[in-house]
């Protein structure tokens, strides 16, 4: 049996599994996606991890992982579908029906992107409608994009797309955004990004593709349609917690509970990164998260 098992790859688990090789622990990192990174693949500039300014998202991800491989951490791909969990050990099960025992566990599978929920996403997903503006963007060169959301990710997604598309129109709910002072700055000054505050899509329109959304103004309740070519949805993210509930406790969010240190309600289970209770969800304290959460393993097995 392992001392402990690390499910996900993006920076808290990559930082995880530095910490466990550095401690010696007998460990495997569970990934679900063939690219180790998580999120900061599908983000095109990650400007706040420090000492690395103007970093690639995709970049950030690649180097955490070759930290981890230089260090001989073992990984394994694979969709956790049942995790599992004793006094004396973790179980966790894939998706190929390969099982996997350790004495603990780090969960850092992170977060998935929110639905908004509006008639025509569904239908017109891959049609029109993305949720990442890396992946997708590209594909509207020239063309007329909106931008959904308020936070770091939409404004990041408006920025991207204005120096590929005729125009970008960033819609947020809200006339603030959650988003970094200097992001939001830089759309101000951006020409061909177009704000439309106060305001939430209520249809996504389009036979085959996208050709347009209609928007509400939610604070004097004028409708009006816009014309675009792709919608780009960057509500938030939620946590990937179901399978876990069973094992620890969540908030009424899903997310799961825990201190600085990455202790769950369960004594052998710990968790770091964007599927955790905390205040702030970043890649530097995901990172941090990552190093908590295997002292805190060592702590435990010392204990035993
Ligand atoms: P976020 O910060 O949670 O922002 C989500 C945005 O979507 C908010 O502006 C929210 O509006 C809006 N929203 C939520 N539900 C909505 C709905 N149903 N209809 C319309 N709008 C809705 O999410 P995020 O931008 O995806 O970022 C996720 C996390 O990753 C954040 O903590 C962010 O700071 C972090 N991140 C970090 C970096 C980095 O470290 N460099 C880069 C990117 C992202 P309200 O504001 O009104 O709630």
């Amino acid at each position: 049996m392992k001392d402990l098992i690390i499910i996900g790859s993006g920076p808290a688990g990559l930082t995880a599994a530095i910490y466990a090789k550095r401690a010696e622990l007998d460990c495997i990192v569970i990934e679900k996606e063939a690219v180790s990174g998580g999120q900061i693949i599908n983000t095109t500039e990650i400007d706040n991890y420090p000492g690395l300014y103007h970093m690639g998202g995709f970049d950030l991800g690649m180097k955490f992982r070759e930290h981890a491989d230089a260090l001989g951490a073992e990984f394994v791909e694979g969709n956790v579908v049942e995790f599992s969990r004793t006094d004396e050990k973790v179980t966790v099960k894939l998706e190929n029906g390969d099982v996997y025992e350790a004495k603990t566990a780090i969960i850092a599978g992170g977060a998935k992107h929110r639905n908004l929920g509006v008639e025509g996403e569904e239908r017109l997903r891959g049609a029109g409608v993305s949720y990442c503006a890396t992946c997708d963007g590209a594909f509207f060169r020239k063309k007329v994009t909106v931008v959904n959301g308020g936070g770091d990710v939409a404004v990041e997604d408006a920025l991207f797309l204005s120096r590929l598309c005729q125009k970008v129109y960033l819609i947020h709910r809200r006339d603030e955004f959650r988003a970094a002072k200097t992001l939001v700055s830089a759309a101000r000054a951006t020409e061909n990004i177009e704000f439309v505050l106060d305001s939430v899509i209520t249809e996504i329109k389009g036979d085959n593709k996208v050709s347009g959304i209609s928007v509400k103004n939610v604070k004097t309740g004028e409708t009006c349609e816009i014309a675009a070519d792709g919608v780009f949805i960057a509500v938030g993210m939620l946590p990937e917690s179901d399978i876990y509930k069973n094992a620890v406790d969540t908030d009424e969010k899903g997310y799961i509970i825990a201190d600085e240190t990455g202790k769950t309600s369960a004594p052998n289970v710990f968790v770091a990164g964007d599927i955790r209770t905390k205040a702030l969800r970043q890649v530097v304290t995901a990172a941090s998260d990552g190093a908590n959460a295997v002292t805190s393993v060592e702590n435990y097995l010392h204990s035993l």
